[in-house]
């Protein structure tokens, strides 16, 4: 008989348990909650969508568009976002059968790992990672393999750190280049090397290049683009970053006809088809968003520069960070762990930054600060942590 002691069932599933929770989420929730916070925690444009886009997408409203799109996208955006991969980098994407928008690169991590992963399989990745990159691997039953990099080697991926972690159960590399959280990026020779290592070992490769636009030194190379790899990679890109449209919640894939096949199978059972809205708005960003998006990353290079001379000089050593919005100074030389840097300058100074650790067990000893805040902002926080770190000196002296 059942009684009110009966032991209950979990309400959740042991996979769900079993994700790791977000580290960054405690900070924010402790943000929301307090005044005068220059936050440089989240990854996002402080700048709103350029108002072309903006008004393309209140026109479309208008005229009706408001039901799904094909499970693909609309063929006019895939024909859009195929010529612009192949101007840009060269790589040739059949829109038809190639090539499907999403609802961010988000729910392309998701699709991703869902069409080509069977449980027990290994996904190799670069640590510090993506704070997204382990749960998709282990929501599609897969391992995360996290390679280690290393600040003296500009946090780069190198084939002698994934050649130990290989195994036989090995599925396919995930790389995230330019990084978050590092800002790191890969040349030509680098990719190169790890073309020739996921050849050798037969992987499939899932390549996150959202900051593909945000390459300040060097050309972006696009993975796929290398010669042979197209055939057994999944390209992932969208739009939030480069046009400020994160909360349009749009991005795409790339794939062989096969693989692209199978990730729309998941695509259509859990989204259907990606915003329609957020499809009309991302036409006109193709169209004529280019110049809004220089001015941008004019703006993203000056205030990169500024964190950067600034962590340096306050003593937190800060290597250049090529791409994304992000510097990863070390601060170990304060005498405190990240999290504990991190927490004291939130409650002492009012700045908001990640702990390293949060993105993995190679991020420990730095703390990521997002600079797409305005540049009076970054001036502000600056000052600010260089009087926290001043008063850490003072504390161990
Ligand atoms: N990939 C990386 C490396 C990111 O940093 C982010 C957002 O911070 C995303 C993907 C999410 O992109 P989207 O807005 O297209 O879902």
């Amino acid at each position: 008989m059942m009684t009110s002691e009966h032991v209950r069932r979990p309400l959740t599933s042991k996979r769900v348990d079993a994700l790791p929770a977000s580290g960054i989420r405690r900070f924010f929730d402790i943000i929301a909650t307090m005044d005068d916070v220059i936050s440089l925690g989240v990854g996002e444009p402080d700048f709103v969508t350029p108002e072309q886009i903006r008004e393309a997408a209140v026109r479309s409203i208008k005229q009706g568009h408001t039901k799904y799109t094909s499970n693909f996208g609309m063929i006019q955006l895939r024909e859009a976002i195929s010529r612009d991969l192949s101007r840009r980098y060269g790589v040739v994407y059949d829109p038809a059968t190639e090539l499907m928008c999403v609802a961010g690169v988000s729910e392309g991590l998701g699709v991703a790992f869902q069409a080509i992963l069977d449980p027990g399989d290994e996904v190799l990745s670069p640590d510090p990672y993506y704070v997204a990159y382990p749960p998709n691997v282990m929501m599609a039953g897969g391992t995360f393999v996290g390679v280690p990099t290393f600040e003296r080697d500009e946090f780069k991926l190198r084939v002698e750190n994934m050649e130990q972690l290989v195994t036989p159960n090995t599925r396919a590399l995930l790389m995230g280049f330019p990084s978050n959280p590092t800002g790191a990026v890969m040349d030509r020779t680098d990719l190169e090397a790890v073309a020739e290592f996921v050849r050798r070992h037969d992987l499939l490769v899932v390549i996150d290049e959202i900051y593909a636009r945000m390459s300040y030194s060097q050309q972006h190379i696009c993975f796929a683009a290398l010669q042979g790899m197209k055939e057994r990679t999944i390209l992932l890109g969208g739009f939030s970053k480069a046009y400020a449209m994160t909360g349009w919640r749009l991005g795409y894939v790339a794939a062989p006809a096969e693989v692209l096949e199978a990730m729309m199978k998941v695509h259509q059972y859990v989204m259907m088809s990606a915003p329609t809205v957020a499809q009309y708005a991302a036409i006109e960003a193709l169209r004529s968003g280019e110049e809004d998006v220089q001015i941008m990353l004019g703006e993203y290079d000056r205030r990169r520069k500024l964190v950067v001379e600034r962590f340096n000089r306050m003593g937190l050593h800060c290597f250049e960070p090529r791409g994304a919005f992000y510097a990863f100074p070390d601060i170990t030389a304060t005498g405190l762990d990240d999290e504990s840097f991190a927490e004291r300058l939130l409650f002492e100074e009012r700045v908001a930054v990640v702990p390293g650790s949060a993105f993995g067990q190679f991020g420990r000893g730095h703390i990521r600060a997002c600079y797409a805040a305005s540049y009076g902002d970054l001036v502000e926080a600056m000052d600010r942590t260089e009087r926290f770190v001043a008063r850490c000196r003072t504390e161990r002296s």
